[in-house]
Formats: structure tokens, sequence, C-alpha cells
């Protein structure tokens, strides 16, 4: 079976097309820009594989249907085409990031459920509509496709009250559904199966404390392969400091920010978003321009790069105290996993919870699951490639394949 998975923004979607038999990926891409003048289009036929070949194309892309029927085209495509026709792909997985307390796992899609998705764009506004928008383009171009929803909350389902409360008067929770609810649930459940592999665990047995470090950043405290606590919350805003967003800051901050400095309430939510983080302290969001900058001597680069490393040892230390036990401490996704000097930052001085950071492992940039931590470590430090698009494609599969 293919299925074929699909990462839709406001302006842009991501693709895989995932082969579950053999879990390989036949093609994968990006298309940017929808709806400006000039697009991008990236594909890939057989990526990171030494079969790969990659088409780039600038042109107009005026919609999201528009992208995606080209992406068909090129898909069945005589000469680079993968597949002889559309109808060999026999499921469309959609990421959706927000499922809220209606939706506690991966579902078939239907009137329903577009419905709920829709409502709980209120607390996803930059997401769910945008995720719903690709459902609504999959289904008019896959008529045959059955297409499944795989939620980033999902995952985090499993946080007991005193993790998912906000200690706000108790009526905000019960009438507005304000609480914590957690994102990047597919990529912290992935590693999390992933390392209790390479650990030769169960993952039903597995403690963890897994750091997603992308553009978005979030960590979970894991016991018993289950999330019991993790940082992004009512939001994808809370927690970590993050590229553009601020993390978790003083609530006090806003009020002021409206009140005292005159932002209105829009032009404070895109302060908080997407000039904050790493660019708010030093103009610089990428983490390669960051450490090119600190290696030139620009201290706010420095002063970043810091503050970034600092909030993650902090929630280590905090997951640590509510974990009995740990197994394992994982780095993943764009930072997480191929950034050496963070992890260093981050690791540094951490010997008395166990964990001892091997130098020349750290250094090594393979992708692939691997022990970063020395040989007399107490605990182990790992580096786990995530897999957003696999796992959605496994959760779709396990509930097409019945149909
Ligand atoms: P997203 O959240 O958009 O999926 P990614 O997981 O791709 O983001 O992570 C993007 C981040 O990873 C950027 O800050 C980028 O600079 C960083 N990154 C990617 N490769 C490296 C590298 N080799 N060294 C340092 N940082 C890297």
């Amino acid at each position: 079976m293919n299925i074929f998975v699909v990462n839709a923004g406001s302006s842009s979607f991501k693709y895989q097309l995932i082969n579950m038999d053999t879990h390989k990926v036949l093609a994968s891409g990006l298309v940017e820009r929808i709806g400006e003048e000039l697009g991008t289009i990236v594909h890939k036929t057989s990526p990171n594989s030494s079969k790969e070949q990659k088409y780039t194309s600038e042109r107009a892309v005026k919609t999201h249907t528009e992208g995606m029927m080209f992406i068909i085209e090129q898909l069945i495509d005589p000469q680079i085409g993968v597949l002889s026709s559309i109808k060999e792909i026999q499921a469309i997985g959609h990421r959706v990031v927000m499922g809220g307390e209606q939706i506690k796992q991966a579902v078939l899609i239907n009137k329903d459920i577009k419905q709920i998705i829709k409502d709980l764009s209120i607390f996803s506004p930059l997401h769910n509509p945008a995720n719903l928008a690709g459902i609504e383009v999959a289904e008019k171009l896959f008529p045959e496709a059955p297409n499944v929803a795989v939620f980033d909350t999902e995952f985090h389902q499993t946080l007991p009250d005193i993790a998912y409360l906000y200690p706000l008067p108790y009526e905000i929770y019960q009438k507005h559904k304000i609480r914590r609810y957690g994102f990047h649930g597919t990529s912290h459940e992935y590693v999390t199966n992933k390392a209790a592999e390479f650990l030769t665990k169960e993952a039903t047995d597995i403690n963890l404390i897994t750091c997603h470090l992308g553009n978005g950043c979030s960590m979970a405290a894991i016991q018993k392969g289950k999330s019991i606590d993790t940082t992004m919350g009512t939001t994808p805003l809370d927690g970590l400091m993050m590229g553009t967003r601020c993390g978790s800051i003083d609530p006090s901050i806003v009020p002021f920010l409206i009140e005292k400095v005159g932002l209105s309430t829009k032009e404070v939510d895109q302060l908080l978003n997407k000039q904050s983080g790493l660019k708010g302290i030093c103009s610089l969001n990428d983490m390669r321009d960051i450490h090119e900058a600190s290696q030139k001597g620009n201290k706010q680069a420095e002063l970043a790069l810091n503050m970034f490393a600092y909030r993650i040892k902090k929630q280590i230390g905090a997951y640590y105290a509510i974990l009995p036990h740990l197994d394992a401490l994982v780095f993943t996704a764009g930072i997480g996993e191929n950034d050496p000097i963070s992890r260093e930052i981050v690791c540094s001085n951490l010997e008395h919870f166990g964990f001892k950071l091997d130098k020349s492992l750290n250094k090594k940039t393979e992708s692939i699951e691997r022990y970063i931590s020395a040989k007399d470590s107490k605990l182990p430090i790992l580096v786990i490639p995530t897999n957003e698009e696999l796992e959605i494609a496994k959760k779709t599969f396990a509930i097409v394949k019945n149909i």
C-alpha cells in the first residue's frame, strides 16, 4: 500500500509518498509561497538514496489545489514518475496540529471530524485552517482514497491533570478548555519508540526526556512510553525559547505591552510568535547563522545561543525531578540532530544527573540513531532522527488497512 502524507501550511505544503511494505519514501517535496507571484517547488524521487533525483521549479502556484495537481502530475509522469496511476495511492495521511480534548487519536476524516478541526482553529489559527484546506484539496483530487487525520496533540493526551491544568480559575478550563495540550506529539512518539528499539527495551517500559529542537522546540517527559508532561501549552508558543517564538514568559508582560507600549493584541501576538526567541535576541533565527555570527564575535548571537541552551538545561532538571527513574536523554529535529554545539552546552555540567557527553561522538554527523554519551556516562544520551511523516503513514495505515 502507498500512503501520501501531507503537511499543509497556510502558504505551503510538504508531502511524502511512502510505500508501507518497505517503509521506503518513493517521493517527497515541498511547495512554498502559494498565492505569491512566484512559488517554489522542490520535488524529489527516491530521496536520501543513491537514486535520488531532485527537480526544482519556480512558477506561480495560485492555490494549494494547483500545487497539489502539479505534484500529482510529477508522481505519474511517464519519465520521472514513480506511479503509473493516481489510483496507486491508497490513502492520504494528514498532519493536523490541534485535536483538542475531542480527538484523542488518529481518525478517518468525515464531515464531523472536519467540523471539529475547524472549531479548534480558535486555539490554532495558523495551523488548523491550513490543515483543513489540505484535507479538502486531497478529497477533491483523490476522490477514491480515504483521508486520515493524525494530530500533534495525540501523544500528549496521557498528561495527568496536574500537568495539563494551569493554575487559573477552574471555570476557565471548564468553559473554554484552556489547558496544556502539547504539540510535536508525532515526533516525541516516534523517537520514544525508536529509542526503546535502540536500547532494546519495551516501548511500554521506557522513561525518557525527549528534546525536539527545530524551528519550533519542545520537550517531553516520558514515563513507561507515555507523555506525562511537555513544554508547549494551549498553543505552540509556550515552553522553550524557539527560532522566533518566545516560549514561557511572565504573563503580565502581555498587558504591559498593550497598555504601556501601546501595541494591539494582534501586534503582541506577532511579536511573541514571529519577532522573539533567538531572533528577538540576535536578529537571527537559523541556528547555523547564529553559530557563524557567534564565531565572528557577535555577542548577541552568543547570548541567544546560551539562553536557548540554558532553558533546555533547566527543563531537563524539571523532568528529571518528576520521573522516578530515567533510561535516556534524547535529542531530535534540525538542531537536536545536527548541532553538536547546542548539545554540548546543554549537556555541560550534568554529570551529577548521570549524563556525560562524549565530545567526539557528539561531533559526528551521521543521520542515524546513536549514542553521544561517554562510555562511563551513567545514563545514555542519544540522537534519534525523527520521522514524523513515517509515523503519520503508520497511523494512517493502521486505520485504512481494514477498510
Ligand atoms: P522545523 O521546526 O521547521 O521542522 P527543523 O527541525 O528543520 O525545523 O530545524 C530547523 C533548525 O535546525 C534551524 O535552526 C537550523 O539552523 C537547524 N539546523 C539544521 N541543520 C543544522 C546544522 N548542521 N547545524 C546547526 N543547526 C542546524
